[in-house]
């Protein structure tokens, strides 16, 4: 397959997210999602302790590059009453591989970014009980908002770094990094295990407590220390 081949109609522009200090576009190949990896967060689940991590996948085109100092927008999605805010570190893949081992890892980073797992809670609940895949509750349009990356050598103390939201002005969620069950490396490992990375991979490593709902009108403010600030408005 070539960009010359003749397609029966003009395929789609991958997502570029922007990196920070050039005038470069990340282009999305996959985004991948760690689920319940931080120890307080699996307990407002109702969950404890370090079950193995795993991972759930968005769609490439559900995600929402927002500029720095913008404020990006989101429509409410359909179907759900509850819609949740998660913010998470995005780990940005530059090189890919298959069974990377941790200490491997992160030469395999390319950068860094914060993004918010925006999820129909009630929808994913539903599913869950019912024992079907989560697709509806996470992976719909536009549930990935996301900043601009951050490259690695840029942000070496991220693995200490403070995460916090704001809805509102009101902190929501607030954690370290450093409190990770999995860490970046152990997830790069564990999730190289099952698909091999490609460049362009982005990962959603997991949300720390607080998740909530948010409604039409709400401003969200996603930060973590060292990275460009995300700020998003639910449209
Ligand atoms: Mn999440």
């Amino acid at each position: 397959m070539t960009a010359s081949a003749d397609f029966c109609f003009p395929p789609p522009i991958p997502v570029g997210i922007p990196v920070q200090g050039t005038s470069s576009l990340f282009p999305v190949h996959r985004v991948y999602c760690v689920g319940r990896n931080y120890v307080e967060h699996a307990k407002e689940m109702g969950f404890t302790g370090r079950e193995p991590p795993f991972f759930f996948l968005k769609p490439a085109d559900a995600v929402v590059p927002v500029a720095e100092g913008a404020t990006g927008r989101i429509p409410y999605p359909s179907l759900t009453h509850n819609l949740h805010h998660e913010v998470e570190l995005v780990v940005a893949i530059g090189k890919g591989g298959r069974n990377i081992a941790a200490v491997d890892a992160l030469a395999h980073v390319f950068g860094y970014a914060v993004g918010l797992d925006m999820t129909r809670r009630d929808l994913q609940g539903e599913m869950k009980k019912q024992g079907r895949p989560w697709c509806i509750g996470k992976a719909f349009d536009a549930s990935a908002p996301i900043g601009p990356i951050c490259q690695a050598n840029q942000v070496p103390n991220i693995a200490q770094a403070r995460i916090q939201l704001q809805v509102n002005g009101v902190v929501k969620q607030t954690s370290h990094i450093s409190q990770l069950i999995w860490n970046i490396s152990e997830t790069i490992e564990h999730l190289s295990a099952a698909w091999e990375l490609q460049p362009g991979d982005l990962i959603f490593t997991g949300t720390p407590e607080g998740v909530d709902a948010v409604g039409r009108g709400d401003t969200l403010v996603a930060q973590v220390d060292g990275l460009v600030t995300l700020t998003l408005q639910i449209a």
